[in-house]
């Protein structure tokens, strides 16, 4: 989901500060107001979901796959769950990572 930044329009003691970002699907709508104290607030351009800023475990439970390039032809499944191989090997579709399953979840 994309991280949305949001400002509050006038100088706040607010505990998330003078801005925050919030992760928001994009079918909500922009929020009027702080979520923390009510105060009226603006959406800001919103930025790019950057996956490298946040961690495996963290991809995992959202039900990413994430592979990192070991050797030539293997990777590790970083996010690797239940029966899923924890390498990858070239020529060995048995290692290949679970994602019909994911899908469907
Ligand atoms: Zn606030």
């Amino acid at each position: 989901m994309p991280v949305y930044q949001y400002k509050h329009l006038a100088p706040t003691d607010c505990p998330l500060g003078e801005s925050f970002d919030t992760v928001q699907s994009m079918r909500d709508k922009a929020h009027a107001t702080c979520p923390r104290c009510g105060a009226p607030v603006r959406r800001l351009i919103s930025r790019v979901f950057v996956a490298t800023a946040i961690g495996d475990s963290q991809l995992k439970s959202m039900g990413f796959t994430k592979l990192v390039r070991r050797d030539q032809g293997v990777y590790e499944n970083v996010t690797a769950t239940g029966r899923e191989s924890r390498y990858m090997e070239a020529g060995k579709p048995e290692t290949l990572p679970d994602l019909k399953r994911k899908i469907g979840d």
